[in-house]
Parts: structure tokens; C-alpha cells; sequence
């Protein structure tokens, strides 16, 4: 199409190395889960890609069962992909959570990895992605039969680099180790859910990934919005509670004890200059474990709220200390 995006585009934004590799990511990413082909459709979706890309968001992150239908989102993203440059671009996709009926329509069997990533690039319109994941740890499937898998689809062109989300410390380091003996693709990166309510990473993961080279992008760095000051008042209409759990109450969305824990760190949040959104990435990003942040936007003005989070990352010791005792570890 005619469309022209900014020249300015990569001034800004700063890049980081996922763990060992030669892969640069923005700082902060952007993924589809539920907005895109969910509660936004395609026009939305086309103004909040184009924006995180005329600011620097190279990476769009998506998953099989993203949207609705199930597949919707990469559907739905797919079409304004085709009138965006490829190569300055990182496409990732995953499977593992349940996609289609029958054995092999989830978690992580050869079959389903092979089989559902064929399905993705059908829907996006691309002829490979740029990282594969393996959604969700699998009880039963052998390590060494997914791991595989993911190298047979790196060694095929079909993926990049290959990834792993949702899996624990140990469950990732018995995957590294199992890529090491094996001689396969290494895990490029690791996408946990991590934010300030929710910090088990710190604990389980970090120390592991940095260890063996992997880079991590954290997922719900908002834990879905609610680490904002939006719902501090009332349920906005437009909200993803609104529209999408079906809460008209804010009562419903957080109760009395977060909303106090979210007006202590509301008040953090503007000494440092932050609104609490920002804060909340800047949080994430400070580790240096962290390669890039993982959010989502329902409207443009957020990425641009978001992507000023990068304004200011570091944190005193007092800060660290005032958000320990409100949002432990
Ligand atoms: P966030 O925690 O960033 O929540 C995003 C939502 O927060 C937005 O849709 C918007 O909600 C609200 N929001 C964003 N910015 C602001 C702001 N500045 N002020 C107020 N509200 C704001 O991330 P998600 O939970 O959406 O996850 C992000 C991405 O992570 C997903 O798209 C997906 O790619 C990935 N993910 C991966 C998973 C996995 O298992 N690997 C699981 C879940 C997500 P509203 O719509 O209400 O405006």
C-alpha cells in the first residue's frame, strides 16, 4: 500500500540482545492476545501496529488460539503485515494450549508443534516466523521429542528462533540441557508471566536464563491493565473488564486491598514523573535479565503512554524498598 512510515522510526527506541544470541529486541514489544481479532478488530489493530512501528516496536507477538475464533488474531494481524516491511520485522507465533479436537490439537507433540505452525503461517500470510514457541510445558510428551521438533521447524526455515513460555526454572533448564546434549537449536528466549503482583520470577527463573544465554520477554507486565490507574475510580466502558469479562463494578475487577496497594504505587509512580502503567513497565525492564516487555493495547494512545515508560528505568533503593513492601516478591 501507500502508506509511509516514519523515518524517525528508529531513534528512539532502544534494542536489546535476548540473552546470547544475535537477536535484538525493543525494549518494549507488542502482542495481540484478546485485543487484536478479540475485542478490536482490524482497523484498530492497523493503527496500533503502524504506531508501535513508527516508535520503534519492531516485535508483534501472537499464538495459535489468539482472538476469537481461536486463530482470529493471527488473521486479523496477518492483513496489516502484508503492508508492512517483512524484514524490519519480528513475527512471533506458538502452540501448546488447545487449538483443535482430538490428540493432537495441543500441548507439545511433534505433531501438533508441526502441524499448528503450518496452520499460522496460513493465517498470518508468512512464509516463516521469526521465533516459535512452545507454548506451555507438556507432562507427557518427552523433552527430547519437543525439542526436536522445534529444531526440525528451525532447520526447515519455517521459524528463526525457537522459545519456550510458561515453562518454571527447572522445567527451562531440563529444556537447555536437554538442546545441549541433543546438539539442537538453543532456546533463544523465555516468555514468563511476570509483573509486579505477580514476581515469581525473580525467584525461580532469572538466575537460570541468564546462566545459559536466554533472553526473556515478560508477558502481562500489567497483569491485563489492571496495574494502572484505570480502574482506580471505575470500570471505563471501553476497558478489556468492561467489554470482555463482562464487569461493570469495579468492586468485580479489583478488590479494596489492591485498590490500595495500586494507590501506594500509584503515588510512587508520579514522584519518579510515571503514571503507574509506566512505572509497571519500567519495573520489568530494570532487571537485567529482561530483554523486552510484552504489552497489549486496545488504542494507540497507550503504546505512546507505554513506550515513554522507557523515559526512566531505574529505580532508587528507597523506590525498591516502598514497592518490596507493598507488591512483594
Ligand atoms: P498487559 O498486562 O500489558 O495488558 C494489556 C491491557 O492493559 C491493554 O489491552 C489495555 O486494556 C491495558 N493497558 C495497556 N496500556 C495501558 C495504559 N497505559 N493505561 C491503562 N491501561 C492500559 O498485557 P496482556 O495481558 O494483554 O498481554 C500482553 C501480551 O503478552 C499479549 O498480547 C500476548 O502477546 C502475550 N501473552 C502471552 C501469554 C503466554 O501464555 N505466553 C499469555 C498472555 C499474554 P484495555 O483493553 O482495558 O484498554
Amino acid at each position: 500500500t501507500t502508506h509511509t512510515f516514519a523515518d524517525d522510526r528508529y531513534d528512539s527506541m532502544t534494542y536489546r540482545r535476548s540473552g546470547r544470541s544475535g537477536l535484538k529486541l525493543p525494549a518494549i514489544s507488542l502482542g495481540a492476545w484478546e485485543t487484536f481479532g478479540g475485542y478490536r478488530g482490524e482497523e484498530v489493530a492497523r493503527a496500533c501496529l503502524y504506531r508501535a512501528f513508527d516508535l520503534g516496536i519492531t516485535h508483534f507477538d501472537l499464538a495459535n488460539n489468539y482472538g476469537r475464533p481461536a486463530g482470529n488474531a493471527e488473521v486479523v494481524v496477518g492483513k496489516v503485515l502484508k503492508d508492512m516491511p517483512r524484514d524490519e520485522l519480528i513475527i512471533s507465533t506458538k502452540a501448546g494450549f488447545y487449538m483443535w479436537p482430538g490428540p493432537y490439537g495441543e500441548w507439545l507433540s511433534k505433531k501438533y508443534l508441526v502441524s499448528s505452525l503450518d496452520q499460522s503461517l496460513k493465517r498470518l500470510g508468512l512464509e516463516y516466523v521469526d521465533i516459535f514457541y512452545a507454548h506451555r510445558p507438556d507432562p507427557e510428551t518427552p523433552l527430547e521429542e519437543t525439542m526436536a521438533a522445534l529444531d526440525l521447524i528451525v532447520k526447515q526455515g519455517k521459524a528463526l528462533y525457537v522459545g519456550v513460555s510458561n515453562f518454571s526454572g527447572p522445567q527451562y533448564v531440563q529444556a537447555v540441557q536437554v538442546a545441549q546434549r541433543m546438539g539442537l537449536s538453543p532456546i533463544t528466549i523465555h516468555q514468563p508471566y511476570y509483573n509486579l503482583f505477580g514476581r515469581w520470577a525473580e525467584k525461580d527463573l532469572f538466575e537460570h536464563t541468564v546462566n545459559n544465554g536466554t533472553g526473556v520477554i515478560t508477558y502481562s507486565p500489567l497483569a491485563q491493565g489492571l496495574l494502572s490507574d484505570k480502574y482506580l475510580d471505575s470500570v471505563p466502558g471501553d476497558s478489556r473488564a468492561a467489554q470482555w469479562w463482562g464487569k461493570e463494578n469495579k468492586n468485580d475487577v479489583v478488590d479494596a486491598a489492591t485498590v490500595d496497594k495500586l494507590q501506594r504505587l500509584n503515588a510512587i509512580a508520579r514522584e519518579r514523573g510515571q503514571s503507574l502503567a509506566q512505572m509497571a513497565l519500567a519495573w520489568n525492564l530494570h532487571f537485567p535479565a529482561v530483554t523486552s516487555v510484552l504489552i497489549g493495547a486496545s488504542k494507540v494512545e497507550q503504546i505512546e503512554e507505554n513506550v515513554a515508560a522507557l523515559n526512566n528505568l531505574a529505580f532508587s533503593a528507597e523506590e525498591v524498598k516502598a514497592i518490596d513492601a507493598i507488591a512483594p516478591q
